[in-house]
């Protein structure tokens, strides 16, 4: 998550969730009023034709190595009091949600990291391990439950096997250095639960880093900061730079071993926001070797939405300053949204935060990243998991080859897992 105020509905998912329940009903539905808002912004986003799915593009997907940084479904179903998956099954379709199994298929999707996110709040009440740890069962008891469609996977050549077999590779990965609670401990047991990868922060600046949407407190990592990056490589976890502060970018790409990823960020000079890479940290990133996977958030992908998160940052900063505490400032920002609704872009957006990084650090480092689950509003096109494909047909629509859109859809990201994994090899060995 969560990059989310309100929820957003396809035309489609308001006929069935406002228009059902009234004709049934007649009476008024707990109805998300904010989707309305957003929903009428539709279509024709920025003017461009909409993407068009051709045979060559849907054959040519088929064959992709579909690997997502980041999908939230584990925190959509918290918010939703964790439903049984006899109530909310997802072999069923689940319109409520960007993603279910059947959307996955269409969608083409072969790996996916699924985010075990617990808000930074639960450092506050000595909960952040405990709900992560029930976010990490959650993962399991999925995998569990559809035995057919996914296999869990520690390893890139879980992952491959996993393809083979036809399931979808499901791999965890945490959302913010608050889940260790300050203990290197905690971050080898997250990992021996199945943890791929780690966000160093979500939202809140840490005891040990800095974070992109938070005062900084240390110009970056702290010693200790340094040491989880350390710890990290040693363990072959992937060291995701997602949601941190610049100079905590650079901190940890001068401290890393292993090529990084940013498993859900955008580029910061298509939209100006500061959960975005800028363009002075890219040929770092290049050097490193690591991948940024696009997030397709509208607030981080078209340009006058990233100007208008910026404004409401400003604004809950001065509400946090004035002594609002965190209930207030949530229904504050909700207030301010409604009056202030993002523009959701189209799928030509995202595509353009691609074209960007390529341009900037060729087509090695650049992956996808959706968010699917964890955000409010999503572009024209790229409602769900299914719309994947569409991606691929807008790459050969401008121009890119067959190999260069097998590397951004997931061969990038491979290659950085396979990577890490042959540095913490490397260091265990110097150590023995
Ligand atoms: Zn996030």
């Amino acid at each position: 998550m969560p990059e989310k105020v309100v929820r957003i509905a396809s035309p489609y998912q308001f006929a069935f969730f406002v228009a059902v329940p009234f004709f049934l009903f007649g009476a008024p539905f707990s109805l998300k009023l904010d989707s309305c808002l957003i929903a009428q912004e539709l279509p024709g986003e920025g003017g461009r034709p909409e993407v068009v799915l051709t045979d060559a593009a849907r054959i040519l997907h088929e064959s992709v190595l579909l690997i997502d940084g980041h999908n939230d479904l584990p925190w959509e179903f918290r918010e939703r009091g964790t439903p049984s998956f006899d109530t909310l099954d997802i072999s069923k379709p689940a319109l409520e949600l960007n993603t279910d199994i059947e959307r996955l298929r269409r969608g083409g999707v072969k790996a996916q990291f699924w985010s075990v996110y617990v808000p930074v709040s639960t450092r506050l009440n000595g909960e952040a391990l405990l709900q992560t740890l029930e976010q990490i069962d959650f993962v399991h008891a999925m995998v569990k439950r559809y035995p057919d469609t996914f296999s869990f996977c520690r390893s890139t050549s879980e992952i491959e096997l996993a393809i083979k077999e036809g399931k979808i590779a499901s791999m965890i990965g945490v959302e913010g250095g608050h889940s260790i609670e300050n203990s290197l401990t905690v971050l080898e047991k997250l990992y021996d639960l199945g943890a791929r990868y780690m966000t160093l922060t979500h939202s809140a600046t840490l005891d040990w880093a800095d974070a992109s949407t938070d005062e900084g407190k240390h110009g970056g990592l702290t010693e200790f900061g340094e040491q989880v990056v350390v710890r990290m490589n040693e363990l072959g976890m992937l060291v995701d730079l997602s949601h941190v502060s610049d100079e905590t970018m650079r901190d940890a790409l001068r401290v890393t071993k292993a090529p990084v990823i940013f498993s859900h960020s955008s580029a910061r000079a298509i939209c100006d926001h500061p959960r975005n890479v800028p363009d002075d940290i890219l040929p770092i990133v290049k050097a490193n070797r690591g991948v940024i996977m696009v997030n397709f958030y509208s607030g981080f992908v078209v340009p006058e939405a990233g100007e208008r998160n910026r404004l409401l940052q400003t604004e809950t900063t001065a509400w946090k300053q004035a002594g609002d505490n965190e209930s207030v400032v949530k229904s504050k920002t909700t207030a301010w949204r409604k009056t202030h609704p993002l523009a959701r872009g189209s799928i030509h957006d995202v595509v353009d935060h691609i074209d960007h990084l390529v341009k900037m650090i060729g087509v090695d480092h650049v992956g996808i990243g959706s968010d699917f689950d964890g955000v409010d509003s999503l572009p024209h096109q790229l409602e769900d998991v299914s719309k994947y494909p569409l991606i691929t047909q807008e790459l050969l629509n401008r121009g890119y080859t067959e190999a260069s859109i097998q590397k951004i859809m997931g061969e990038n990201v491979m290659r950085v897992f396979r990577e890490a994994e042959a540095v913490a090899k490397k260091l265990s060995t110097q150590q023995k």
